[in-house]
């Protein structure tokens, strides 16, 4: 399998040879298709898979396809992240990826100043990787809202809980429109994590590797 017959538009292609990529990895042959055709994903899956790529590069390509649209007010795409590390890296990539397509992202994590993410959400932005606190506190400033969130991508949810981010999670999730894409991500499968995933996904495919 290549990475173009998963069906991934030309940018994107280019970017990925120019990051040195050259073939899928399992988590991404397995996913990249049904997240392309708009399905919701169940990914069991550890850090190392290549499950950022995963989930961010079928996002890059349905948005490309409905690029020229008016900008709305904010947040087209939704990633939220258990770390600010983890949330780094995955915007890192994620620009990476669309380099040759026209999307901005944000940053939104805690420990730092907030007018800074608070003005960049206010130009408006297509995809916001976020920790659920600081998230919460930029809604509850009117900052942002999440109200034309298209895609929503929940990664490391068993750690998420490890953190104690269950209700911030549960909040979040509230706000979200009924109508859109959810990608959910875990390396392990407890109880708590499967029935969060079954509150959040409708009808989703799974891919475990
Ligand atoms: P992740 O599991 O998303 O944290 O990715 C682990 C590392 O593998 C990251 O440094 C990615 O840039 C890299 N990576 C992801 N997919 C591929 C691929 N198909 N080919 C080469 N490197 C990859």
């Amino acid at each position: 399998t290549t990475f173009s017959d998963l069906g991934l538009p030309a940018p994107i292609l280019k970017a990925l040879a120019a990051e040195g990529y050259e073939t899928p990895t399992p988590i991404q042959a397995g996913a990249i298709p049904h997240v392309l055709a708009g399905r919701d994903l169940l990914g069991i899956a550890q850090t190392g898979t290549g499950k950022t790529a995963a989930f961010s590069l079928p996002i890059l390509g349905r948005l490309s396809l409905t690029d020229g649209q008016p900008r709305p007010r904010s947040c087209r795409v939704l990633v939220l992240s258990p770390t600010r590390e983890l949330a780094s890296q995955i915007e890192a990539n994620i620009i990476a990826y669309a380099k040759f397509l026209r999307f901005s992202t944000t940053l939104v994590f805690g420990g730092v100043p907030v007018g800074r993410q608070i003005r960049a959400c206010a130009r408006g932005v297509d995809i916001v990787v976020a920790t659920p606190g600081r998230l919460i506190d930029l809604i509850n400033q009117r900052a942002l809202t999440l109200e034309d969130v298209e895609v929503f991508v929940l990664d490391e949810a068993d750690r998420m809980l490890d953190l104690g981010f269950m209700r911030d999670i549960q909040k979040i999730v509230s706000m979200l429109p009924r109508k859109r894409q959810s990608l959910f991500f875990s390396a392990t499968m407890p109880p708590a994590i499967a029935k969060l995933a079954s509150t959040l996904l409708s009808n989703p495919v799974e891919v475990a590797v």
